[in-house]
């Protein structure tokens, strides 16, 4: 196994990184992914809602809300290994990081990139104090993977455009104040280049949102019915009908996926010394089972692999290179594994993973939502076949057909 060491100048920034999380990171928070078996949705849960806001106030006093924004916007302007010490050292500690990956990772950088001096004032600051939330209404019933099929209508009326049509499986969208959304404006051009890129105001009138419950039980995503909503022009990002080229905006971010795959590699530690715990009748669930017994050190095997991966993508970030396949490779197996993660855990507990929640339910049902949660990570952010494609066609040299 290769060994990793910082240079003196990584070490102090992990060290100061370290102490941070220590001292100001609260209480309810540390820990937290372990306890709620981690899951769609489990960082924003009510119970947590306070300490998610001192702790994003800690955050965005140091500077630390926006690792990658540059300084004059707000952000931190840290380098690629500054990112990917402080995702890294989030996820040891097992603490979320301040604020939304759509708000920090898309809105604001969009706005930051094509925004008018008018937009930047009126939603950066926001973003930065985690006070305004943000949804990303990219997806349709009939437009996901080939999102460039979109259909929902804006057309210009005076100094608005007016907005008809569906979106779904938007996360969050049933407490986001805000929203970035794409839609058509010209229907006879062809289907890249009739796209235009708005800005929301959720509470405007006309917006339905109605909450899809998942498998899990949680309430994360959304449909949301456009009804002759007025959105001014002025909240246009970017040239009507570029939309789409806005949105393939991206700042400086660290693309490891380091901060999931150190939780993965949590989890399966933490399978591991659950398993050889003393049940009762003094043997332990490893005993019980002992065929999960190779599974288990297949798992560790492939945390480590997963780890590695992201360390590829990192490396070549430092080195001034653009991941391409590469991250696509690191995203399609981390997933996958955090899959494969989940099916080991329910093959130790046996029928006991049935249940959510209750006293006969190990560690108050967060097994059986991790099984059921981890389903949805091969599909969001890009699903493993299209991942494949990617790796096949840029990694492999395949053909496109
Ligand atoms: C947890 C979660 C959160 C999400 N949050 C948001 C959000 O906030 N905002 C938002 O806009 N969307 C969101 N989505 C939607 C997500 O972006 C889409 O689900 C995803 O892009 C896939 O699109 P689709 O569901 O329409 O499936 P489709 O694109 O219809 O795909 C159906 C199946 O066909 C396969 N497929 C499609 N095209 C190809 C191809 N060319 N080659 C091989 N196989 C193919 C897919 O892999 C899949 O198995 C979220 C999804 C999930 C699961």
């Amino acid at each position: 196994m290769p060994v990793f060491t910082d240079s003196p100048e990584e070490a102090a920034f992990r060290k100061d990184v370290r102490a941070f999380i220590e001292n100001e990171c609260p209480e309810p928070l540390k820990g937290l992914n372990r306890r709620t078996g981690g899951g769609f949705g489990a960082f924003g849960a009510p119970e947590f809602a306070e300490a998610m806001k001192t702790w994003r106030q800690r955050l965005a006093k140091r500077g630390w809300i926006a690792p990658a924004w540059p300084k004059e916007y707000g952000g931190a302007g840290m380098s690629h290994v500054q990112q990917f010490i402080f995702n890294m050292e989030l996820a040891e500690a097992r603490v979320p990081p301040g604020s939304g990956g759509i708000a920090i990772g898309m809105a604001g950088p969009t706005i930051i990139v094509h925004g008018t001096d008018e937009q930047q004032a009126d939603n950066l600051p926001g973003i930065l104090s985690g006070e305004v939330q943000w949804c990303q209404l990219w997806s349709e019933p009939g437009a996901g993977s080939d999102l460039a099929s979109l259909q929902t209508r804006a057309v210009r009326d005076g100094d608005d455009f007016v907005i008809n049509g569906q979106k779904i499986w938007t996360s969050g969208a049933q407490t986001a104040h805000r929203g970035i959304m794409l839609a058509r404006t010209n229907p006879d051009a062809p289907k890249h280049r009739g796209i235009t890129f708005f800005i929301l105001d959720m509470k405007t009138p006309g917006i339905t949102v109605s909450p899809l419950t998942q498998m899990t039980g949680q309430q994360g995503f959304n449909q949301v019915f456009f009804d002759n909503v007025r959105v001014p022009a002025k909240n246009v990002v970017g040239e009507v009908d570029r939309g789409w080229y806005v949105n393939t905006t991206t700042l400086d971010f660290e693309r490891s996926s380091i901060g999931q795959n150190v939780g993965t590699k949590h989890t399966v530690r933490d399978l591991v010394a659950w398993s050889n715990e003393a049940l009762k009748d003094g043997t332990s669930m490893i005993e019980r089972n002992p065929l999960v017994r190779l599974e288990l050190a297949d798992r560790m095997v492939e945390a480590q692999v997963a780890l590695m991966l992201s360390f590829r993508v990192a490396d070549m970030q430092n080195r001034g290179m653009i991941p391409n396949h590469e991250a696509s490779m690191g995203k399609m197996f981390s997933t996958e594994l955090s899959q494969r993660v989940a099916r080991t855990e329910m093959k130790l507990i046996g029928l006991y993973g049935t249940l959510m929640g209750g006293p006969y339910s190990p560690r108050n049902g967060a097994i059986s939502r991790g099984y059921l949660g981890a389903v949805s990570a091969t599909i969001a952010g890009g699903t493993s076949e299209i991942q494949r494609n990617i790796l096949a066609q840029r990694g492999l040299g395949l053909p496109r057909d």
